[in-house]
């Protein structure tokens, strides 16, 4: 693959993805959303683009700066453990063809579920469970509406509120829709959000809980 594919860009390569950039995969609780407190196997994707400041994995960014793994080899790692919910997430995730590693992953028995910005032109791969996480920063391609199962918006301030809002016409009724704070402002938004779902039911609250609970 020549470098410049490689490097940073929301382009997605149409031919099937033999390596990805793995920055870690781990075993542990998913601590957000919908399936808060699922076991989990996490594979964390190089690549973003989308530049969050207040991003907590900046480490994740650049995909030239993490191993290319096979396909089989991510297969091979995710079995070592007993749960059979995978999830992918980055980085931005869907900056590669995830085509090939969602197919290995049902075929070994998991369940597929993505964690996204949904920035990228096109998304690949087979999915059971999407959650679509869109950022100010860069804004979403609307393929994604109508595939997300889970809405989920970081508040960092009160204008989040409203950019969550945006969202919700264009969803579907079935996406369920989650609030979360930003954790260095947890202190001030977290209250915020607590009166915002008392006052606006469909929306529920999602917490870091791995942070609580001091895991990855
Ligand atoms: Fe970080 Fe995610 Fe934002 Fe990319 S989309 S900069 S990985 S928070």
């Amino acid at each position: 693959m020549l470098l410049e594919q490689k490097q940073q860009t929301s382009q997605i390569s149409t031919e099937s993805t033999a390596t990805l950039p793995v920055m870690e995969a781990f075993y542990t609780i998913q601590g957000e959303g919908a399936y808060t407190g699922r076991a989990a196997y996490f594979i964390r994707l190089g690549g973003c683009d989308v530049g969050c400041h207040w991003c907590d994995v900046k480490e994740s960014w650049n995909a030239d700066a993490h191993p290319q793994q096979s396909i089989d080899n991510i297969i091979a790692n995710s079995l070592h453990y007993p749960g059979r919910m995978a999830v992918i997430t980055g980085g931005e995730p869907l900056m590669h063809d995830l085509t090939d590693l969602t197919a290995a992953l049902q075929t070994a028995g998991f369940q597929t579920n993505i964690e996204t910005s949904g920035v990228c032109q096109t998304v690949t791969g087979s999915w059971d469970w999407i959650c679509f996480s869109p950022k100010k920063f860069k804004k979403p391609n609307p393929e994604i509406y109508n595939r997300a199962d889970e809405l989920k918006v970081i508040i960092y301030n009160q204008s989040d509120f409203a950019f969550a809002e945006s969202f919700v016409p264009y969803l579907r009724p079935t996406c369920k829709l989650f609030l979360q704070t930003e954790w260095s402002r947890s202190n001030e938004m977290l209250p915020r959000i607590v009166d915002y779902v008392k006052n606006h039911p469909q929306w529920q609250i999602s917490l870091q809980t791995h942070k609580y609970l001091d895991i990855p």
